[in-house]
């Protein structure tokens, strides 16, 4: 879960990591006033979760607070990106003198966390890798002993900094070690961390990402989870489902994450187009299936379902009883095929066939099938 630039800034602060003086305003007047309260040049930013706001023009600067009213106006109710702005953080404009990259996260590869540090700052980190991955400094960290005072040497040497700077970076490396661990972070990223012209360190942008699978015990960050979906895509998360929204017309259900994207792979082969991904889980009860079921009927954009069921816990009768369920309780027809093999599949195969539904048991004629109805 991705927190806002003035949540990640709040937390930042908290942990003693140096960032710009500023407060977040939801209208025009709190921007003016903050910027007044602040008494000088003003950057006022929008805050959405997409990353790139810079370029997408969601930035700007003020130097007095009336210019920070009519920027906050421009901003406010805009969509950067597709998603619309709400708020706005109101900050001193630092007057920079370089820009850096700052992050930890945990590197899949070697399962340890990593410090990621360049001197090609506010550069995404997917295009330092790309284009100038010779400016990207990779330290691995032993999470039994966290970050080493070798490691800020070897940052600000990366830096081309002066040897004064060590403390500062380890410092701040220290307290990013810290967010880790007790907030239970899948990435700290400063980008930029920037050198002022008064030669201080400052977190100029911050981004956090909390590991879902933690929030059980961070109840602040759990109260956010569902606020960045929208629509079906929120229900279903809701609803504890694996759900991905797509832009195609075939909805796809399926009992396991592998199952479910081979299926997507198949319907691309055949020349369809998923309207999503749906993984209903393992052992999924009838009622977990008519509520998947249900989601995608009532989905304006899914013309056909294809659910693509391999019974083993799953017992195939449940899996029909389910969806049976959904279309007497919604009442709403559209194509639907299944394809389901294993436990019970005789009698699910039944169930279905009698209501006039396809079943198959081999995948490829399910798809086609699904893909000539919607034709
Ligand atoms: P992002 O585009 O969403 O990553 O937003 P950032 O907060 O990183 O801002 C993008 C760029 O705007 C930075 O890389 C800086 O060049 C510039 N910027 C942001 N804040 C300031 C500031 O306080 N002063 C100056 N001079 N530039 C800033
Ligand atoms: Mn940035």
């Amino acid at each position: 879960m991705k927190l806002y630039e003035y949540e990640a800034k709040e937390l930042a602060r908290k942990y003693g990591i140096p960032v710009p003086c500023g407060k977040i305003a939801y209208t025009p007047d709190e921007a003016e006033s903050i910027a007044k309260e602040l008494g000088k040049p003003v950057v006022v930013k929008s805050q959405v979760l997409v990353g790139g706001r810079g370029l997408a023009g969601g930035i700007l600067f003020a130097d007095n607070p009336s210019e920070a009213r009519i920027s906050a106006e421009k901003l406010l109710g805009s969509r950067i990106r597709g998603e619309k702005v709400e708020s706005v953080l109101v900050e001193e404009k630092l007057c920079i003198e370089k820009e850096y990259y700052l992050s930890m996260t945990i590197d899949r590869s070697s399962r340890k966390p990593v410090l990621l540090a360049s001197y090609m700052g506010g550069v995404e980190v997917e295009e330092l890798v790309r284009k100038h991955p010779e400016s990207l400094l990779k330290i691995t960290i032993d999470p039994g002993i966290g970050v080493l005072a070798y490691m800020a040497r070897y940052i600000v040497k990366h830096f081309s900094l002066p040897n004064n700077y060590v403390n500062e970076i380890y410092r701040i490396t220290s307290s990013m070690w810290k967010m880790m661990v007790e907030l239970d972070l899948e990435l700290v990223e400063f980008n930029p961390l920037v050198l002022t012209c008064d030669k201080k360190l400052v977190a100029a942008d911050a981004k956090i990402i909390v590991d879902d699978n933690s929030l059980f015990r961070h109840k602040e960050f759990a109260e956010k989870m569902f606020r960045e979906y929208r629509g079906i895509e929120l229900e279903a998360r809701k609803q504890g489902f694996a759900y991905v929204e797509l832009d195609g017309d075939i909805g796809i259900i399926g009992n396991g994450a592998g199952l479910t994207m081979a299926t997507m792979d198949l319907v691309y082969f055949y020349g369809g187009k998923p309207a999503n991904f749906l993984d209903v889980g393992g052992g999924a009860s009838h009622e977990r299936v008519k509520e998947a079921v249900k989601l995608l009927l009532k989905h304006p954009k899914t013309k056909a379902l294809l659910l693509n069921i391999f019974g083993g816990i799953t017992r195939c009768d449940e899996v029909a009883k389910g969806l049976l369920e959904a279309l007497k309780e919604t009442g709403i027809r559209k194509p639907i095929v299944v394809r389901m093999l294993g436990t019970n599949e005789e009698e699910g195969r039944e169930m279905l066939t009698k209501e006039g539904i396809p079943v198959f048991s081999e995948l490829d004629d399910a798809v086609k099938k699904v893909i000539e109805l919607i034709r």
